[in-house]
C-alpha cells in the first residue's frame, strides 16, 4: 500500500468501525435485554464523565473543552429538539463552529491563562444562549428566514424546465433521484448560515486532525463525525444516545492512545522507543532476526556542525530507518542507536532490507542552513559578497553513515537477550572493520 493511502486511512479505522457498528448495530437493540437499553440511556453521561476527567487529569483544555461542547450540542439535540430556529442553529451552526475552533487550537493546557480564556468564550456563549431562550425567542426566531430548501427546489424546477438534461427512467436514475430525495431531506429545514458553518466546521475539523496527526486530533474527527452522522440523519431517540456513546468513547479511547503513545514514543524521531522495543521482544516467535545500528562518528558530527543539526540528522536517519522492507519494526534503542525486528524473517533476508536503508543513508545529501562567519582572510569570497567580516546564511550539505549488526534466533533456548547481544558484537565488527557497512553474525 502507498505510504500516503496507508496514512490516509489507518487513523480512520477506528472512527469508522466504531460509528458503523453503533449504526448498524441499534436497530437489534430491541431483541436484547431491556439493561443493554439502560446502558445507552446512560453511557454517553458516563463517557462525557470520564472523558472531561481524563482531560483535567492530563491537563488537556482542548478535549475539555470539545467534550462539553459536544456534550451541549448532543444534549439540546436529545432534549430539546430542532424545531425552534434558536435550538437549530445552536445544533447545526454554532457547535459544529465551536469544535472547529477548538480543532485549530494548539494545547495550552486547562489550569493556564489560555485554559481559563477558552473555557469563559464557552461558558459566555452558553449563557448567551439560555438568557436568549428563556427571555427572547421571538427575536430569534425571525431568525434568517431565507429557507435551504427554497433555493433547492427553486434549482430542482429550474433543471426539471429546461431539458437540456433528461434521466432516462432507468434504475441508475431512480437511484439517484432516491440519494438526492435523502440528501435534500438531510439538509432542506437548514438555513443558508447553518448550511455554510456546518460545512466550513466539517472542512476544518478534518483537515486540523490531518494536519496534528495525534491519536487525540483523530479522536476529535471521530467524535464530530458521530456528531454530524446524528445530526444530519436525525434518528429515534435510541440511537441518538448510542451516537452520543459512540462519540464520546471515540475521546476516552483517543486520549489513552495519546498517553501511551507518550509513553512508547521518542519525541525526537517519532519512532518507538526502548520500552516499546523491550515489549516486542516479548512477542516475537521462533523465527526472528534482530539488527542493531549506530551512525559512524556522530560524535564528531556534532562537534563539527553542532547538536541541532545533529538533532536534524538523527530526524533523516530514523526516517530512513523506519521506511526499511521486509516487515522489519524500526525502534530507537538510544541516543543513536536503533534497533530493527524482524518477525519470521531469517538473518540473510534482513540484511538484504538493511542494505537498501544502510544505501539511502549513506547516498542521502542532507542541506543544512547554518550561519557561517564569512573568513576575512579569504579575499575571493569577500570580494564577492562585500560583507567582510560579516555573516551569511549557507546552504551546506552533510553526509552520514551507518554501521548495522544483524542476528537471528536459530539456537533452542536463546533468549532474545541472547540474539541481541549476538547483533550488538556484530556492529562491533562493522565499526571495527571500517564503519557504513553490515556484518551478520555467525
Ligand atoms: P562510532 O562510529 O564508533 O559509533 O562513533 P560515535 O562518535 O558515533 O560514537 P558513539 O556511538 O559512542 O557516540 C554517540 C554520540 O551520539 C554521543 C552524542 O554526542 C551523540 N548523541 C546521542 N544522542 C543524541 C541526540 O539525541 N542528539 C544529538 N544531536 N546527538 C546525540
Ligand atoms: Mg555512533
Ligand atoms: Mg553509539
Amino acid at each position: 500500500m502507498p505510504n500516503w493511502l496507508d496514512r490516509l486511512i489507518q487513523p480512520l479505522s477506528l472512527p469508522v468501525i466504531v460509528l458503523a457498528m453503533t449504526f448498524l448495530g441499534v436497530p437489534y437493540l430491541g431483541s436484547f435485554p431491556a439493561a443493554v437499553g439502560e446502558v445507552f440511556a446512560t453511557g454517553p453521561y458516563w463517557a462525557a464523565l470520564i472523558a472531561l476527567v481524563l482531560a483535567i487529569a492530563f491537563n488537556r483544555s482542548r478535549v475539555a473543552l470539545y467534550t462539553l461542547t459536544l456534550v451541549g450540542g448532543f444534549f439540546i439535540f436529545r432534549y430539546f429538539g430542532t424545531e425552534a430556529p434558536l435550538w437549530q442553529f445552536v445544533v447545526y451552526g454554532l457547535t459544529p463552529v465551536n469544535l472547529a475552533i477548538i480543532c485549530c487550537y494548539r494545547e495550552r493546557g486547562l489550569f493556564t491563562l489560555y485554559g481559563f480564556l477558552r473555557l469563559i468564550i464557552i461558558g459566555t456563549q452558553a449563557g448567551i444562549i439560555a438568557w436568549l431562550a428563556t427571555h427572547n425567542a421571538h427575536l430569534v426566531d425571525a431568525w434568517l428566514q431565507f429557507n435551504l430548501n427554497d433555493l433547492v427546489m427553486q434549482g430542482l424546477q429550474l433543471m426539471d424546465n429546461t431539458s437540456v438534461i433528461t434521466l432516462p427512467e432507468d434504475g441508475h436514475a431512480a437511484t439517484i433521484a432516491t440519494w438526492s430525495i435523502g440528501l435534500r431531506a438531510m439538509l432542506a429545514p437548514l438555513t443558508l448560515l447553518e448550511f455554510a458553518l456546518l460545512g466550513l466546521a466539517g472542512l476544518t475539523i478534518i483537515v486540523t486532525s490531518w494536519r496534528f496527526y495525534t491519536p487525540v486530533a483523530f479522536a476529535l474527527f471521530g467524535a464530530a463525525a458521530g456528531y454530524y452522522l446524528l445530526i444530519l440523519t436525525r434518528p429515534e431517540t435510541l440511537l441518538v444516545d448510542a451516537y452520543m456513546l459512540a462519540s464520546l468513547a471515540l475521546i476516552c479511547i483517543g486520549l489513552l492512545r495519546d498517553s501511551h503513545d507518550m509513553a512508547y514514543r521518542d519525541d525526537l524521531t517519532s519512532l518507538p522507543q526502548r520500552r516499546a522495543f523491550n515489549e516486542q521482544l516479548l512477542a516475537v516467535g521462533q523465527h526472528y532476526s534482530l539488527a542493531m545500528l549506530d551512525i559512524d562518528h556522530f560524535k564528531k558530527f556534532n562537534d563539527t556542525h553542532g547538536h541541532d543539526v545533529g538533532d536534524q540528522v538523527l530526524q533523516m536517519v530514523a526516517s530512513q530507518i523506519n521506511r526499511v522492507r521486509g516487515g522489519g519494526k524500526a525502534f530507537r534503542y538510544g541516543g543513536e542507536e536503533f534497533a530493527v525486528v524482524f518477525n519470521g524473517k531469517n538473518k540473510a533476508d534482513s540484511a538484504y532490507s538493511l542494505e537498501h536503508v544502510r544505501k539511502s543513508i549513506a547516498g542521502y545529501a542532507m542541506v543544512i542552513r547554518e550561519h557561517e562567519r564569512i573568513d576575512a582572510t579569504d579575499e575571493q569570497l569577500a570580494k564577492n559578497s562585500r560583507q567582510r567580516g560579516s555573516y551569511r546564511k549557507a546552504n551546506k550539505k552533510v553526509h552520514v553513515t551507518i554501521s548495522i549488526g544483524v542476528a537471528e534466533h536459530n539456537l533452542r533456548g536463546q533468549t532474545p537477550e541472547d540474539v541481541l547481544k549476538l547483533a550488538d558484537e556484530a556492529l562491533y565488527k562493522a565499526k571495527k572493520n571500517g564503519r557504513n557497512q553490515i556484518v551478520i553474525a555467525e
